[in-house]
């Protein structure tokens, strides 16, 4: 693949922005240092900046040198995971107990790239908005607490981008998902309140072991019975505790699992009749429950109309070849469905290579040769979309 002089000539200078980012990861909202080397970036390129959106978010933001109201948004993640490196590159994590392990790293580089090679020229009508959010790992919901904190309202941003590195899939070829790309992953609780007692006398108790028993296996009709067999759902039961010694009918039984969902309307229907199964089975067993949803993050669903902009794009500037059409969705869920759920937009996953190591695992580290394929991306979109 063949990139101009200018982002050619950004690749070693972005490679280390990327492999310092790597070495000095930062978790959920505690993304200091990282916002701090974007926003000494950013400055650098004449770019304005609007830190502490969604705590350690930030905005960058950049006027075309023509007048125009259109806008447009690009948003990169930039938090690390709670987990130890393995991969003793020289650059590896500094931060005991926490690694770039799904790319983050890559994501703001890319951004930044681009945020460089647009102002130079700044050939565009508009304005360009740079998204830096915290926390899109571990359900903490930094897209969220971007937008509750008025990103929409504060910028009139009038549509919003991602990219994620994506393992698997070939290197620099884009997977954009017509609509449905990644799942709504919601956890459930169920805590089973029976009447404890001795193992030898369950007529005298109100056995919460069996009850756990039967929810467990009437949870597996939900999606088999109650779902069209044209959609698609999943439920994983993930957790069990209950009891403390061989003779006692322990007093209660915990589970706990997720609920993933390609849709709202399905997701609120299902959470609906699992509600509704678990208790009536307990009931069957003389048990009561407590039944605890926490929401997840919602579906990731591309806007058609953006996602074929997205995929126009890549196919001229790239190739038609670069696109890989059999891709799946994911059962996975991402926090930029918040962002989508407000604005139109599309979410693009980009080839990290056929056998690369995959996202969260200690061996991970972010592919450096995507990093051109980003800034072309984002800086292609850019010119097409605010021409
Ligand atoms: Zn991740
Ligand atoms: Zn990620």
């Amino acid at each position: 693949m063949k990139f101009n002089k200018n982002i050619q000539d950004l690749i070693p200078t972005m490679k280390k922005w990327r492999q310092t980012i790597h070495s000095f990861p930062e978790i959920a909202y505690e993304e200091y240092k990282t916002a701090e080397f974007i926003e000494k970036k950013l400055k650098e390129f004449g770019i304005k900046v609007v830190k502490n959106i969604g705590k350690t978010g930030l905005v960058g933001i950049l006027e075309g040198k023509k007048k125009s109201s259109k806008s447009i948004g690009l948003r990169a993640d930039m938090d690390a995971l709670p987990m130890d490196e393995r991969t003793n590159l020289s650059y590896s994590s500094k931060n005991l107990g926490k690694m770039h392990a799904c790319g983050h790293d890559g994501h703001v580089t890319m951004l930044l790239g681009a945020a460089k090679i647009l102002s130079e020229d700044k050939n565009f009508s508009g304005k360009v908005y740079f998204i830096f959010q915290p926390a899109e790992e571990g359900g903490r919901a930094g897209a969220k607490s971007m937008i509750n904190d008025g990103l929409f309202k504060k910028f009139k941003i009038d549509n919003v981008w991602g990219i994620h590195n994506w393992p698997g899939v070939e290197l620099g070829k884009a997977v954009i998902h017509k609509q449905f790309a990644m799942a709504g992953g919601d956890i459930f609780e169920i805590n089973i309140l029976g009447k404890g007692g001795h193992a030898a006398q369950p007529n005298v108790s109100n056995d919460p072991i069996i009850a756990l028993g039967f929810i467990i296996v009437s949870l597996q009709t939900i999606v088999s019975r109650q779902l069209d067999p044209f959609s698609n759902a999943v439920l994983s039961i993930t957790k069990i505790n209950s009891g403390s010694a061989f003779n006692v009918i322990p007093e209660n039984a915990y589970l706990g699992g997720t609920l993933r969902s390609t849709n709202e309307h399905d997701r609120n229907n299902l959470l609906k009749k699992i509600k509704s199964l678990v208790e009536q089975t307990a009931i069957s067993h003389n048990c009561k429950v407590d039944f605890k949803i926490i929401p997840g993050y919602p579906p990731t669903v591309n806007d058609e109309k953006s996602a074929s902009f997205a995929h126009k794009i890549y196919e001229k500037y790239f190739g038609k070849d670069m696109i890989d059409e059999n891709c799946t969705p994911t059962m996975g869920s991402e926090d930029f469905s918040y962002m989508l759920t407000e604005k139109p937009g599309a979410y693009l996953w980009l080839g990290a290579g056929i056998n690369s190591e995959k996202l969260h695992s200690p061996y991970f580290d972010f592919n450096d040769k995507l990093l051109p394929f980003g800034v072309k991306y984002w800086e292609c979109l850019v010119r097409e979309n605010l021409k």
